[in-house]
């Protein structure tokens, strides 16, 4: 396994360096709105402090990110009026991942509404509303 790079996009934003739409933070996490939403609210939920995925995370950080992952999950179902969540997370380009620090995807789902193809860039705007409606319900 890879050793963990500090220049990862997330580890970016963490020191500031690129901006993001963040919606919940404490001293363990970081929730910020995906830039490439599959649903609407599509959120990531990270550790402040750096690993690549699961396979080098401390029991420590795993159990922070798992519960800023519930506290947004609880608000973004609110916010959206969801059926449900789909939570999703990746570990290394086998498992599908792309951005090597450790992250959750917190999906809002509706009954027969399908998730957006991946890889397309958000409506900033929209995204920035979506943000207020979760922090709203937090
Ligand atoms: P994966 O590692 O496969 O979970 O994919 C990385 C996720 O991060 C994708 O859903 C991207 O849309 C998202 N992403 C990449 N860069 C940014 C960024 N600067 N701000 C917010 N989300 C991002």
């Amino acid at each position: 396994m890879q050793a963990y790079d500090p220049d990862n996009v997330f580890a970016k934003i963490l020191r500031g360096e690129i901006p993001a739409t963040r919606v919940y933070e404490d001293s363990d996490t970081l929730a910020f709105m995906d830039i490439m939403p599959r649903s609407d609210g599509h959120l990531l939920v990270i550790p402040t402090t750096p690993c690549r995925n699961v396979l080098d995370a401390s029991p420590a950080q795993l159990e922070a990110v798992i519960r800023t992952v519930k506290k947004l999950s609880v608000a973004a179902k609110a916010a959206f009026a969801a059926d449900g969540l789909t939570i999703q997370q990746f570990n290394e380009a086998a498992g599908g991942q792309e951005v090597f620090h450790l992250h959750f995807h917190i999906l809002p789902r509706h009954d027969g509404v399908a998730l957006r193809a991946p890889g397309q860039m958000g409506d900033m705007a929209a995204i920035a509303a979506h943000a207020d409606k979760i922090r709203a319900a937090l």
